[in-house]
């Protein structure tokens, strides 16, 4: 965390201000009037929350069959028509009516879900035709990771177009100057993780007082990467009375708290996982002595399938890429220790499927969406039943199934199957070795990857000069708050 957002959790007046217009809590019609503070113990404020979530879940989605129903300027609706896209997700169909109403919303919803567009349409729509400003953009979208912030990005960036909204791109790992003059160049919506935004926000290369609409997308892996404090500041240097919209898989480590101080009568859209990890995926244990787990997880990886390696540490993502490689399969990487360029050329060679596997650690499990994993490998064990479901949930995405196989040790079974327990996963187990049917089985399964034309960097991922993985463009060290922390 930056010094300057370490000392900013506290209540500004005008906070105390929203949470005195705030109503008290309503049940029906999918709202929550955001809960207050002060007395009411935190475990009820959580059960209430996730209880309206999950009732909204189960409300029948509204029946929109296009998108031109929804109320959308004709432009985005052509713009969304020429990329296919026609009708509207369910997350998009609960969001999309109270959203472009101005609304604040609380939402549950995956990446792979469609929920870029659920709160990103209405925020173009919302935007357009407004005046554009140097260095003061009228919408921000907060988000944990930079690849999600070029994700998010991207995707909005062909949308915005065609209605007249401009998009900047912020984040950590990236040079700086590049981004101040992007900045300056007049803005109508940046997407920002929060390190990189408070380094501006303190170089006043930007003002966020003009901000109208504010997304929190993946509040739970802020908080996980300890971003409150700062998500807390920049939350409370945008004005008051502007819409927000929260969207979170859990409201526990503070979450809810970002709730009720930011949201004002939310309406709360929830939808169920793209991908429910009982249903769509195949757990599997293969319990193999350690002298052969190397050998194991090349025979794995070299199927013809993609495939997604999950360790816990960066050098231990190193060291199995270079024993893949050994072996004869070409592994990419990613983790916390590569630079913004080096990341995302992993995800970009990974995604056209040259080559078929990467190795990663826990900062690909959340927010990142590849299409046709249709394997997920813990070669080191998740930190828990939440890191479990994350790093699985990489497969199985926009209803196709995927297989999800730990690699355990003898000593770390019974680890792994408290960990499934607490998932609510059942997992076949077996003890294998090198050549093992069932490691023949994995190894020969799998849809052929297809392999797809590299797409060409944008000037956000080129690379950052001379500054290497932790340094911008001045030589200088990120700030903690963007490098999160690192797994
Ligand atoms: P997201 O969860 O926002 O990352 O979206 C996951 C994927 O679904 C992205 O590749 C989107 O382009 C795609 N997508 C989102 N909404 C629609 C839609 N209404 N129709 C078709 N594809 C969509």
């Amino acid at each position: 965390m930056s010094d300057s957002s370490r000392t900013t959790d506290r209540t500004p007046n005008r906070t105390s201000e929203r949470r005195r217009r705030r109503p008290q809590h309503s049940r029906g019609n999918g709202t929550a009037g955001a809960p207050r503070r002060g007395p009411a113990p935190e475990p009820t404020v959580k059960t209430e929350l996730d209880r309206l979530l999950d009732d909204a879940q189960n409300a029948p989605a509204p029946d929109i069959a296009s998108f031109a129903e929804t109320g959308l300027p004709t432009p985005l609706v052509e713009a969304l028509a020429a990329q296919g896209m026609k009708k509207p997700f369910a997350i998009q169909a609960r969001t999309l009516p109270d959203a472009l109403a101005g609304r604040d919303i609380l939402g549950r919803a995956q990446t792979g879900s469609g929920k870029t567009l659920g709160f990103g349409l209405p925020m173009l729509a919302r935007l357009s035709g407004g005046k554009r400003a140097s260095g003061t953009p009228r919408g921000l979208v907060l988000v944990p990771t930079r690849e999600l912030a070029k994700q998010v990005a991207d995707a909005l960036t062909v949308l915005g177009g065609p209605v007249g909204v401009r998009i900047a791109t912020v984040f950590g790992g990236a040079p700086i100057n590049r981004q101040i003059s992007d900045l300056q160049r007049g803005v109508d919506m940046v997407v920002a993780t929060p390190g990189r935004l408070i380094d501006l926000m303190n170089r006043r290369a930007v003002t966020l007082e003009q901000v109208r609409i504010t997304v929190l997308d993946e509040a739970d892996y802020m908080a996980d990467l300890g971003f409150l404090p700062a998500v807390t500041r920049i939350m409370d240097a945008t004005p008051d009375g502007g819409q927000r919209m929260l969207f979170s898989a859990t409201l526990d480590r503070g979450v809810d708290r970002l709730v009720a101080r930011y949201l004002t009568d939310p309406s709360v859209h929830a939808v169920a996982p793209a991908a429910s990890p009982v249903e769509s995926m195949d757990h599997k244990v293969f319990t193999v002595q350690s002298e052969h787990k190397v050998a194991v997880a090349a025979e794995v990886a070299a199927r013809p399938g993609r495939t997604l390696f999950f360790v816990r540490t960066k050098h231990g993502a190193d060291r199995l890429a270079k024993q893949l490689e050994r072996q004869g399969v070409e592994a990419a990487t990613i983790h916390g220790n590569l630079g913004q360029n080096a990341r995302q050329r992993a995800l970009d060679a990974f995604t056209s499927g040259r080559p078929r596997v990467l190795v990663a650690t826990d900062v690909a499990a959340r927010g990142i969406h590849v299409d046709d994993v249709d394997l997920v490998v813990h070669f080191d064990p998740p930190n828990d039943h939440k890191d479990y479901l994350n790093r699985s949930g990489r497969t199985a995405r926009a209803g196709t199934s995927g297989t999800v196989v730990a690699l355990v040790q003898p000593e770390q079974a019974r680890g792994m199957s408290r960990l499934h327990r607490e998932a609510r996963v059942v997992a076949d187990v077996t003890v294998v070795h090198p050549g093992h049917d069932a490691v023949r089985e994995i190894a020969t399964s799998g849809t052929p990857v297809v392999i797809r034309p590299l797409q060409r960097p944008d000037r956000s991922t080129r690379p950052a000069g001379r500054g290497g993985p932790n340094r911008s463009s001045k030589g200088r060290r990120q700030t903690a708050a963007d490098r999160g922390r690192r797994r």
